[in-house]
């Protein structure tokens, strides 16, 4: 198979969620040897602990400082150091690792792959929310630092593998495939009435609450339009979603010439995740291979609009730039974390992330304040989610 030529020193943040169990359940199934310089978590402290016995990282890092005194006793006379805190994470990033897997989920994602950026390390980058942040300062600053920004995101991977930079300039259409998630089918009255349990069901992969969520209501389709104007430097009016439930297609690319190239793969994060860790080169690596006679047939379908509001608010916080997708993109995690507490139902994360974004437009909230486009695009997601808060809230008093 010829051999790789391995990225050694390793950072994985967000190691005990979907995306991180993922990238190390690659290693160990590829064989790759890796130097883990840092694993991070959130709050589930068994898992970091679980993980790095097995990895050794040089440290392990818990967001959480209430979970630093179990970290201390799990990794305990293991030369693995324990770590907490919002700041040990950042510093984990910047540990001047050659490849930093980004899978944070949520804007908590943005300052650690921030600094990881700016030493120019190699960014394998699943937490969208920083890119739907501050996209265009994310993607300058690793540049500068002579890094690269690798995107997991299964539709931005697929993308990146069919789009020659020799004929970007003749690129007519990116088209997102989505899965349509588990409400496809459902009417209106149905998705008024669905359950977090419900919500959480996703027909084709298994994945984070959060994503979960967005992939329900379409955010995430929403989300990924945005991220795909960032990544490949693409209008708005140029990226469309398709329905495509059996996720085989994972995004294709239409040429000026009326070429369209697509790339497929089984539905399994690994395989955006070696493409990532490899590229310009291909892990060899037991991958689950594609059977299309298995499938028989694969569908498309139009999305729809009223069903799935999110799309179209999305495409406005694109059209309005500035602030705006920053804005969505916290409303709608203050309204889904609420959705998941059950405060309010399914089809109010669209309704709730719609009026934070019209109150903030009317307040004029949306405007690039700063000068500096990370700092601006933090103060948005700090007031979106104060306003979203209050949104949710009296979403909750009326139901
Ligand atoms: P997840 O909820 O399973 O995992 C999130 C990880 O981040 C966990 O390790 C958690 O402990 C950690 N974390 C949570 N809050 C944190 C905080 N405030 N500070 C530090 N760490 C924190 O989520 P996931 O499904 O793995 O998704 C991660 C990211 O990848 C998301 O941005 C998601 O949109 C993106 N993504 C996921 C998939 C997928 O298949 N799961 C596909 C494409 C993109
Ligand atoms: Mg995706």
């Amino acid at each position: 198979m010829g051999t790789l030529t391995v990225i050694r020193k390793v950072v994985v943040l967000g190691s005990t969620g979907s995306i991180g169990v993922s990238t190390l359940g690659l290693f160990e199934a590829a064989g790759v040897e890796v130097e883990i310089l840092a694993l991070t978590a959130g709050r589930n402290v068994e898992r970091l602990i679980e993980q790095s016995l097995r990895w050794r990282p040089a440290v392990a890092v818990i967001e959480d400082e209430r979970c630093l005194e179990a970290l201390r006793a799990g990794l305990k006379d293991t030369g693995v150091r324990a770590a907490a805190g919002t700041s040990a994470v950042i510093e984990a990033a910047a540990m001047g690792a050659d490849w930093v897997m980004s899978a944070i989920v949520g804007a908590a994602g943005l300052a650690p792959t921030l600094a990881a950026a700016r030493t120019g390390a190699v960014i394998a980058l699943a937490n969208k929310e920083s890119l739907v942040c501050a996209g265009p300062a994310l993607l300058r600053i690793a540049r500068e630092a002579g890094g690269a920004v690798i995107p997991v995101d299964s539709e931005h991977s697929a993308i990146f593998q069919v789009l020659q930079p020799a004929c970007a300039q003749r690129v007519s259409r990116l088209i997102l495939t989505a899965s349509g998630g588990p409400f496809r089918t459902w009417t209106r009255e149905q998705m008024a009435l669905a359950t977090p349990e419900q919500a959480v069901a996703h027909p084709n992969w298994s994945m984070g609450a959060k994503i979960s969520v967005d992939s329900a209501s379409m955010m995430n389709k929403g989300l990924e339009m945005i991220e795909a104007s960032y990544l490949f430097d693409t209008p708005e009016e140029r990226i469309e979603a398709v329905i495509h439930p059996q996720s085989v297609i994972h995004s294709l690319v239409e040429y000026a010439d009326g070429s369209t190239l697509a790339q497929l793969g089984p539905p399994d994060m690994r395989s955006p995740i070696a493409c990532a860790f490899a590229w310009p080169d291909r892990l060899p690596w037991p991958a689950p291979r594609l059977d299309l006679a298995a499938y028989g047939q694969l569908t498309f379908e139009q999305p729809d609009l009223e069903r799935f509001p999110s799309l179209g608010i999305a495409r406005e916080a694109m059209r309005l730039g500035g602030g705006a997708p920053a804005a969505m993109n916290a409303a709608n995690e203050v309204a889904v974390a609420a959705f998941l507490d059950r405060q309010i139902g399914f089809l109010d994360i669209a309704g709730s992330v719609a009026g934070t974004l019209e109150r903030m437009n009317s307040l004029g909230a949306l405007m690039e304040a700063d000068t500096d486009p990370v700092e601006s695009a933090m103060t948005t997601d700090a007031s979106a989610r104060r306003i979203a808060a209050e949104v949710v809230r009296q979403v909750h008093r009326h139901n």
